[in-house]
């Protein structure tokens, strides 16, 4: 198997393989793999839809990361990143909000604020 691999973890190959990782509810092998990388499928509790949300989390980040900079160097100014799902700036109604939902609760404190004021909300 270390043949096979070159020598290196079978998720990063970049690493040496020292960890033989096996399925913890069949003790399964799998493959080899590098400390890091062994190490991190526990913590994630070897759960596929953790590691993809946490892959997406970071890859979104560092592009946001990567416009902002990009925006100011091109003297653009000040950039906002904005998460999916989330109102553009300005906005004042969250998506999916428009009396569809049947929950009597999580109201935002805008909304109140907005009724106190005697803004009608919509
Ligand atoms: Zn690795």
């Amino acid at each position: 198997m270390l043949r096979d691999q070159d020598g290196l973890c079978a998720i990063c190959r970049v690493a040496p393989a020292v960890h033989v990782d096996h399925d913890h509810e069949t003790g399964a092998v799998r493959a080899l793999l590098c400390f890091n990388c062994n190490g991190g499928l526990g913590q994630f509790r070897d759960d596929p839809d953790v590691l993809r949300a946490a892959a997406d989390y970071v890859a979104f980040h560092t592009l946001s990361q990567r416009v902002v900079a990009l925006a100011a160097a091109a003297g653009l100014g000040p950039v906002r990143t904005v998460r999916l799902g989330e109102p553009p700036v300005g906005s004042h109604r969250r998506p999916g909000a428009r009396g569809t939902s049947t929950r009597g609760i999580g109201r935002s404190s805008g909304a109140r604020r907005r009724e106190q004021a005697g803004e009608a909300d919509g």
